[in-house]
């Protein structure tokens, strides 16, 4: 399958995707009504909570992950929403707040500073808030904000839902999404999941569909309720990309006969086995110390190489990482070591990489 022209991907999305998870999506279509997708989606749900580490509602949605930003903006927002924002993802995520008519306020961060739950709380204590965003793993800037501490925090907020994009990191962090108090918890299948993208996939609590019931004008597409009503008969209300829930469904059982503490730990291995590439060739982090993302490492562009020319390099060797984000283009670059990555494809990166800064 992977021919002469298969480019690996160590770009933080879409990730590489196995064969196997590929070829899965080329079974012959099923009606959506059918009792054979049901089943299929009965099958996915249940094997999809220890992602979010919650024994409550997921919904998988035919969207990439914005939509389900959209979708928290739209059914748990009932006014005024406070906006964490430090790096790009968080602004978009502001900025869709206010795209669908809700007030919302930034906090804003420098970019490569984590969320100080310190400062929720500060703002929280005005009453002015019904809702948080947060993002999770910042993948502008490598940064892995601490959500639990800010959870604690909400949590001192009985009126306030916190919604938590762990777009970059869900599938390769322990999230616990029922023990943290989140409310909404979203992420992206082409992501720490390792598949194709085009499924948005969430945990909603009991308290968000609450709040939900309550809020006017959810819009139709990404209202929680109308999700609820037809999970309950395991369907959706609108066609979904049923090869794509064949390809979660086989991708699950991967995971699962991997463990999914076990693929939370190689995660973690293979963030330590970047941080001592970083070190080791004379760079830097562009995250804080102590808020350094397990699944992308976002680094500052000491010694001034010219990403470019490492990407044609690389690309001649099969592989390819990824820029700076937007204003941080040459700046920094990003090594993305997440989903179904191996040491062993990770080693043959940075060897490449160090072969490259030998010989320029
Ligand atoms: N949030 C974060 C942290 C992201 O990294 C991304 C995409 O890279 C998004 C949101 C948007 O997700 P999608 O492209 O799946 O809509």
């Amino acid at each position: 399958m992977a021919g002469d022209s298969h480019v690996k991907l160590f770009i933080p999305g879409p990730v590489e995707v196995r064969p196997a998870i590929l070829s899965a999506q080329a079974m012959p279509m099923i009606g959506h009504r059918s009792s054979e997708y049901a089943n299929l989606q009965a099958r996915i749900l249940p094997k999809l909570r220890p992602a979010f580490g919650t024994q409550g509602r997921v919904f998988v949605v035919t969207a990439s992950g914005s939509g389900l930003q959209e979708a928290a903006a739209r059914n748990c927002v009932r006014e005024r929403c406070l906006c964490m924002v430090n790096g790009a993802f968080s602004q978009r995520w502001y900025e869709i707040v206010l795209a669908n008519g809700k007030q919302a306020d930034a906090v804003k961060e420098p970019w490569g500073r984590a969320v100080r739950p310190e400062r929720v709380d500060e703002r929280l204590r005005t009453g002015q808030y019904d809702a948080v965003t947060v993002v999770y793993n910042e993948t502008s800037t490598g940064v892995f904000s601490p959500v639990p501490e800010i959870a604690a925090v909400v949590r001192r907020y009985p009126d306030v839902l916190l919604l938590v994009d762990a777009v970059s990191c869900a599938g390769g962090v322990d999230i616990r999404a029922d023990e943290w108090g989140l409310d909404v918890c979203l992420t992206s299948s082409q992501k720490a999941l390792a598949l194709p993208p085009g499924l948005a996939l969430c945990s909603v609590s009991e308290r968000a569909m609450q709040r939900a019931a309550s809020v006017p004008q959810r819009g139709w597409y990404f209202d929680f309720l109308e999700y609820d009503k037809y999970a309950a008969k395991n369907h959706t209300p609108a066609t979904p990309a049923v090869s794509l829930m064949v390809a979660l469904d086989t991708q699950l059982d991967a995971i699962a006969a991997e463990g999914w503490a076990a693929r939370f730990a190689r995660h973690q291995r293979l963030m330590q086995q970047v941080h001592r590439w970083v070190e080791a060739n004379g760079f830097e982090f562009f995250a804080e110390a102590g808020y350094r993302s397990p699944t992308v490492t976002a680094v500052q562009n000491k010694r001034g190489i010219n990403v470019g020319a490492l990407n044609t390099y690389l690309r001649q060797r099969g592989m390819v990482i990824s820029d700076g984000y937007g204003p941080l283009k040459g700046q920094t670059f990003r090594i993305a070591h997440m989903g179904d990555v191996t040491e062993e494809e990770v080693a043959q990166l940075l060897e490449a990489m160090t072969a490259f800064l030998k010989q320029s």
